[in-house]
């Protein structure tokens, strides 16, 4: 018997303890036996198999003009750089998706003034072409939401300091990215990867 609540649970939530239910699909155990969801879905309680599921709500992954998305910077060039899009309109996505960032429109700036590999950053999809999705962080609101730094990996913190405007506490250096300020960044990316308690 399966008993289906019509509950849904959240990535992080608590579902029950091992001595309970087993880690079905959708599920984990913490080190302590607790057993929580790792998807959004139903839960339900498999009496028989004594066991969990969490059965993911299925999210349409297609991406379209418009779409609000969080991504990663996975490789940078001077005028373009290749974003793996995680996440769209405030959920993360189940299949990743590849996307392009160019350069502002006459600018002569590098983009690497603005953006760096590991980056983390939200962006509005601009144009889809033959599957060839382009994104764009020039709108005020969007740009980088967590920094990392080029030179030692660790997430660089808001400054103030002549033209930099990022600095490292882990090495010290000093950086410039084109950071968010219109959307309170901490909150907004904990809430994207689903932290928010
Ligand atoms: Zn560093």
């Amino acid at each position: 018997m399966i008993e289906e609540k019509q509950q849904i649970a959240l990535p992080g939530e608590k579902l029950c303890v091992l001595e309970e239910f087993l880690s079905g699909k959708g599920t984990k155990v913490s080190a302590d036996g607790v057993v929580f969801a790792t998807v959004v879905g139903r839960v339900k309680f498999d009496r028989k198999k004594r066991e969990v599921q969490v059965e993911a709500i299925k999210e349409p992954d297609n991406i379209a003009v418009g779409d609000v998305v969080l991504g990663e910077i996975k490789e940078l060039q001077s005028k373009s750089a290749v974003i793996k899009i995680i996440g769209k309109n405030g959920r993360l996505l189940k299949h990743h998706r590849t996307a392009v960032l160019l350069t502002k429109l006459g600018s002569k700036e590098s983009l690497g003034h603005h953006v760096s590999v590991g980056d983390i950053i939200l962006a509005k999809v601009t144009s889809i072409i033959s599957g060839l999705i382009n994104v764009s962080i020039w709108e005020p609101g969007f740009g980088v939401l967590q920094a990392i730094c080029d030179n030692c990996g660790a997430t660089m913190t808001s400054v103030k300091k002549d033209k930099y405007n990022v600095y490292c506490p882990k090495c010290r250096k000093f950086d410039t990215r084109k950071m968010i300020i219109h959307r309170g960044s901490e909150k907004s990316l904990s809430n994207w990867l689903g932290l928010a308690t």
